[in-house]
């Protein structure tokens, strides 16, 4: 028995002009990436990302491009969502 679990994908949020990662999208393997999925770096402190609004540098304000996409286990994604649970905790 062979029970797949599909993995994720995650492309790093780069600045055109100065090289920064401002972040990175995390999406289903194989499915779009969408700015709703937008996970900042850890100490971020650029804008809050809302789906609709475009992604810019938190730098520079520059504008951004999806540098190669690596493929995460869901392990790693579980620890990943705890990483940005316990910010969000922190924040409030
Ligand atoms: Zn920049």
């Amino acid at each position: 028995m062979s029970t797949e679990i599909p993995g994720k994908v995650a492309a790093d949020v780069k600045c055109y002009f100065c090289g920064h990662v401002t972040g990175q999208i995390i999406g289903p393997q194989g499915g779009p990436l969408r700015i709703g999925n937008f996970v900042p770096r850890p100490g971020y402190k650029g804008p809050e990302i809302k789906p609709g609004m475009s992604l810019r540098c938190e730098r520079c304000h520059g504008p951004v491009f999806l540098e190669e996409t690596t493929v995460i286990a869901p392990a790693v994604e579980a620890k990943l969502r705890a990483r940005q649970a316990a910010r969000q905790q922190k924040a409030a």
